[in-house]
């Protein structure tokens, strides 16, 4: 068989790793005057490597982050978290009891961007399925859910999730429908899929956007049973950048 045909076959049978890397490796392993179970083992390490890029990518694009964002970009003497509890949790660990992280703060103090970031460091270095959500949003597609006669169809999705991100938690209140879907939906999780929740709000401050406190009240007792609390403060990232840069002469 000549190469080219080699190289077609492994395509034909969805070997792309493989065909990518067959003509360097044999080259390589002639050069090297290899035995054939050291080529083999070669092709096989690059199908895997292959596979593990593509199911990367493909998690990637399942999460639906509205942006990407990585510890690497994120500023720690710019900001009140705690450095050593982040790295810390950005190991994953908190992944394997299905913890959740809720992180608590002012806007702009980057809670979304580490919460995204963690999330990241999951599907990466752990192979973890994870989705983003807005809350708003998500509330808003489990009303038309329901509405539409396919009630549970997002939870069932759900709980297939290692980890869930539900972003900015407490910035509109819900109906008291949207909070009973959202209140289900969470208990659902409850020790199969960690949550990783953002917020402006205290846990004090919470009942508001429920707005029954007996559902809060269950809800905190859920959410915070196995739960990290990531505090950033209230001093704005944002807001001390605009500043800095409307000081900064033009030049
Ligand atoms: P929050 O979710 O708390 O409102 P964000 O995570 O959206 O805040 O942060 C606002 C913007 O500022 C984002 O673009 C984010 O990447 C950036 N940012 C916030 N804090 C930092 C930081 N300490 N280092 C680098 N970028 C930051
Ligand atoms: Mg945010």
């Amino acid at each position: 068989m000549q190469r080219h045909e080699l190289v077609g076959q492994f395509k034909s049978l969805r070997l792309h790793g493989m065909a990518a890397a067959c003509e360097e490796l044999i080259e390589d392993s002639i050069r090297r005057n290899q035995s054939p179970d050291q080529l083999l083992e070669s092709l096989l390490k690059a199908e895997a490597a292959e596979r593990n890029v593509r199911s990367i990518s493909h998690q990637f694009g399942a999460a639906r982050f509205p942006v990407n964002r990585d510890l690497d970009t994120f500023d720690f003497a710019q900001s009140a978290f705690n450095e050593a509890q982040i790295r810390e949790l950005y190991r994953g660990d908190y992944l394997d009891q299905a913890r959740n992280l809720v992180f608590v703060g002012g806007p702009g103090t980057g809670k979304t961007h580490l919460a995204i970031a963690m999330a990241s460091a999951a599907i990466r270095t752990r192979d973890k399925r994870v989705r983003f959500y807005n809350v708003v949003d998500l509330v808003n597609q489990l009303e038309a859910e329901k509405l539409g006669g396919n009630a549970g169809r997002i939870a069932r999705r759900l709980t297939g999730m290692d980890a869930v991100v539900l972003d900015e938690l407490g910035y509109l209140p819900f109906s008291h429908n949207g909070g009973t879907m959202l209140f289900h939906l969470i208990s659902k999780l409850y020790e199969t899929t960690s949550l990783l929740i953002t917020t402006n709000l205290s846990f004090s401050e919470l009942g508001n956007v429920f707005g029954d406190a007996k559902m809060t009240t269950a809800l905190l007792d859920r959410l915070t049973h196995h739960c990290d609390i990531i505090e950033s403060g209230n001093d704005s990232y944002r807001f001390k950048h605009r500043n800095q840069a409307s000081k900064t002469p033009q030049s």
